[in-house]
């Protein structure tokens, strides 16, 4: 187990505040439903990651934001700061990135994303890169903010993660900065296009190891020619969210407490897993112990299934 004295992760990116309404359905253009109590949680995909590697207790964890000066800032930092997450923070003028949920008794949802503070993190806001050894980040920040960060972490030999999500298209600069991409199917999608098998798609991202999350079937990563296979755990799932960015966040702790990528997708998966079996974001994701117990006594899915699906086993035409 990690301790102090491990090199950190730096997490790069995003918090919002979720303000969440379930209500009987998704309001139509120009209509007004009524819905149940507002509830608001601490979010976005880099402060999920951020405390996600955080409680997976491998190595020390720091997250770099730009956060506005108000109660949703104050109810983000402290998430974080709960979690262990130390905290650079670049105060914008803009409110705190937010996002507006509602979600239907159907389990549907509908989502407007104000990115408020998280648009003001710029290109040259990362100076301290002491201790850390691994960049990681999203696409919740400016493009441009991501690209120069990249730059200047290769430059200093720091490596990168890049969860290349929400999907966008991305240059080959900066996905030749990338040590490790991070992408569901649909992003991956946009990024080298729907032909071939996963394993095809795989092979066309250019960048040295590229891990694909495939929801409830697992994951698969290619690194250099070869492919690992890691299956989801067998959970009962009641609420996914969070599962992308905890599964991201462990990763990364895991390559920072000296995990070989088989290892780290082991915890990686186990703890996105859990998180799926309990409702909400950051509260929803597991510590330490958590992991080491349901890894102890949990089952995966077969492995051959996820092979064909990747089109890399028997079954695979
Ligand atoms: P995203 O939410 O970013 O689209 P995925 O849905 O692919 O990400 O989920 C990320 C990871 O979470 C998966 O690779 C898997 O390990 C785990 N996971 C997601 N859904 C389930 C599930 N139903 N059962 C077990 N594990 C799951």
């Amino acid at each position: 187990m990690g301790d102090r004295s491990n090199p950190s992760v730096l997490i790069a990116g995003s918090a919002n505040a979720d303000f969440v309404v379930r209500a009987g359905r998704i309001p139509a253009a120009g209509e007004t439903v009524l819905g149940g109590d507002l509830a608001i949680f601490p979010g976005g995909k880099g402060a999920n990651q951020a405390v996600a590697a955080a409680r997976a207790g491998g190595a020390p964890t720091r997250m770099l934001v730009a956060l506005g000066d108000d109660d949703m800032a104050r109810m983000v930092a402290d998430s974080l700061t709960d979690a262990g997450v130390e905290l650079d923070i670049r105060r914008s003028p803009r409110s705190t990135g937010a996002a507006l949920i509602t979600v239907s008794d159907t389990a549907e949802n509908a989502i407007t994303v104000s990115p408020g503070a998280n648009a003001d993190l710029g290109p040259g806001d990362l100076n301290d890169l002491g201790g850390i050894a691994w960049l990681v980040m999203q696409l919740e920040t400016p493009l441009d903010t991501v690209s120069a960060f990249a730059g200047v972490a290769r430059d200093r030999g720091v490596k990168v993660m890049l969860n290349a999500a929400p999907a966008r298209a991305l240059s080959k600069t900066l996905l030749a900065a990338v040590d490790v991409l991070v992408v569901n199917e649909d992003e991956l999608a946009v990024l080298v296009g729907a032909e071939g098998s996963i394993a095809d798609r795989l092979a066309r991202t250019g960048v040295a190891t590229t891990v694909v999350t495939l929801g409830g079937r697992g994951a698969c990563a290619r690194v250099g020619e070869d492919y690992i296979l890691q299956p989801a755990f067998v959970v009962m799932p009641v609420d996914t969210t969070a599962a992308g960015d905890t599964f991201c966040g462990v990763l990364a702790a895991g390559f920072a407490d000296g995990l070989a990528l088989a290892e780290a997708l082991v915890r990686a998966a186990a703890a996105a897993a859990l998180v799926t079996t309990r409702p909400g974001a950051q509260s929803s994701i597991p510590p330490r112990a958590d992991v080491d117990a349901f890894i102890a006594t949990a089952r995966q899915h077969d492995r051959d299934d996820l092979a064909a699906y990747c089109g890399l086993g028997p079954a695979a035409s």
